[in-house]
């Protein structure tokens, strides 16, 4: 049997409708027929190469859909089972999968859509080990932008920055597809949260969010602005942009005890060695400040994002919807920066 099927044939390249013949599973793997994919910038990360893998190459990292197939001695799934899951191919034995922090796995392989081909298709195969199930009453679409845009805020909330209810909260690159999720996880754990922004279309959207504070990042000296908002006492900073501006600014403007998370830095920062985060050792000391990285979610974490999202603390964004033929058109609008929530490949059509 055919499927249609977005193919990135080179790093660098765009993405192709091709023909392709649906995968079988081999044993501990399940085919999932695809419902939805979400899509952000880790994509143009995967695209340019940056995150390894090879060429050709399905992308499509972010599903949900429902179980087809099950490879030989797959237990605990049956065809029918609506699924999403990590997107990482973690090993699922070493020390650290052992202590459930799968995203930090020794053995990691890569990324389903980079390493091994993705769910930009009617169908992708996925091991079984990396299947989340949906709960009654989270629809499929929605839950094709969870597994990363929600779980990564979830992680981030609950197992990095540990968001205590009270805590003056900032999120810079609040407009993003993740960064608007991040907002929400936040305001669930019970946080004062202030949305940081620079791009005029976002700001005017975010504007109508009614978020608890609001920042404006094109002027000048938006610190003070920041400092402000928090009433001089901002408790954690999450920079989902990533810049040598954005990091000091953010970092200067924490309070006493304050953290800083550093999730995501644009593309074309990846490999830049001056984009370092610095701060002088007597300021961490004096403000006792915690600097911290934070890597995507375990598939706890991903079955705890669905939950919120299913008890309504959390309402997935979806920006833009593209059919799958038009993975490209939608690759392009994320790097326009043009879409306010995150942009869904309906694999359905
Ligand atoms: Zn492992």
């Amino acid at each position: 049997m055919q499927m249609r099927a977005m193919v990135l044939e080179e790093f660098g390249g765009t993405l192709k409708l091709h023909s392709r013949q649906v995968p079988e599973p081999a044993p501990a793997e399940v085919l999932v027929q695809v419902v939805a994919c979400g899509a952000g910038l880790t994509l143009e990360s995967i695209r340019l190469g940056h995150l390894g893998g090879s060429t050709p190459r399905i992308m499509g990292h972010e599903y949900a859909g429902t179980v087809a197939a099950l490879g030989a001695g797959v237990e605990g799934w049956q065809i029918g089972d609506a699924v999403t899951g990590s997107f990482y191919l973690f090993c699922g034995s070493c020390t650290m999968c052992a202590s459930g922090r799968e995203m930090l796995c020794s053995n990691n392989k890569g990324n389903i859509g980079a390493r091994i081909d993705g769910a930009f298709a009617e169908y992708v195969v996925v091991p079984a080990r990396n299947l989340v199930r949906i709960p009654t009453g989270v629809a499929l679409r929605e839950a094709g932008i969870i597994a990363d845009a929600v779980a990564t805020p979830y992680h981030i909330a609950r197992e990095r920055a540990r968001i205590v209810a009270g805590q003056r909260v900032a999120v810079i690159g609040a407009g993003g597809g993740v960064g608007l999720h991040m907002l929400q996880v936040a305001k669930a754990f019970g946080a004062f949260v202030i949305a940081v922004e620079r791009d005029a279309a976002k700001l005017v959207r975010l504007r109508e969010m009614q978020l608890d504070a609001l920042v404006d990042a094109s002027v000048e000296n938006w610190q003070a602005d920041l400092v402000a908002a928090a009433e001089g006492q901002l408790d954690t900073c999450i920079d989902f942009v990533g810049t040598p501006l954005t990091t000091s600014t953010g970092l200067a403007a924490l309070g006493r005890g304050g953290t800083f998370v550093i999730v995501g830095t644009l593309p074309g920062l990846r490999s830049d060695k001056n984009a370092v985060i610095s701060a002088a050792p007597m300021y961490l000391i004096n403000k006792e400040l915690t600097i911290m990285g934070t890597r995507y979610a375990t598939r706890a974490e991903i079955a705890h994002s669905l939950q919120l999202v299913r008890d309504g603390k959390v309402k997935p964004m979806i920006g833009a919807s593209f059919p799958l033929a038009q993975a490209e058109d939608a690759l392009e609008a994320i790097r326009r920066n043009q879409v306010f929530g995150r942009v869904l490949i309906d694999c359905t059509v």
